[in-house]
């Protein structure tokens, strides 16, 4: 059985705008915004509006209106830095790799040959998130 939702989560407490954030897309459904400890350069997290702790009691009619949102940030984020392909990440629970309790979904662009960096590993300097959050939110105003 899973735990509840934790209004105090730092997701929540960015949708709620008490907390900042490099945002590069938000509609009714969903806010999209830097990962500030990238796994790679440009690596952005789309977050339902609508709180569930995980995909394991989420709404399915909210990743039903998720993915597609992915899909439209996923391509805008390949076409701004000239990625060679996306990976998409998703964890589920502390077991599953989880550290943030609400459901997200991490769009990760990779270059050949370039590794993967550690999973929350190390803040990233504002001036580049910066940079890389105007790049994509410009691709995707232009999708
Ligand atoms: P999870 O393991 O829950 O899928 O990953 C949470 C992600 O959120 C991690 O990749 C971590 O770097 C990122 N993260 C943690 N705290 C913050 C924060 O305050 N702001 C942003 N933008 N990202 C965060």
């Amino acid at each position: 059985m899973p735990s509840a939702y934790d209004e105090t989560n730092i997701f929540a407490k960015i949708l709620r705008g008490e907390v900042p954030c490099y945002k590069v897309y938000e509609d009714d459904a969903v806010l999209a915004f830097m990962d500030v400890m990238p796994q790679a350069d440009g690596h952005v997290l789309v977050l339902p509006k609508q709180p569930s702790r995980n995909i394991l009691d989420a709404d399915p009619d909210v990743l039903s209106a998720l993915i597609p949102r992915v899909q439209k940030i996923a391509r805008a984020v390949k076409k701004a830095l000239a990625a060679d392909g996306i990976t998409l990440l998703q964890y589920n629970e502390p077991a599953g790799g989880q550290t943030v309790f609400h459901l997200h979904v991490h769009i990760v662009p990779r270059w050949t040959g370039v590794e993967l960096r550690r999973h929350a590993g190390a803040m990233e300097k504002p001036e580049v998130l910066e940079a890389f959050r105007a790049k994509i939110a410009a691709a995707i105003d232009g999708a």
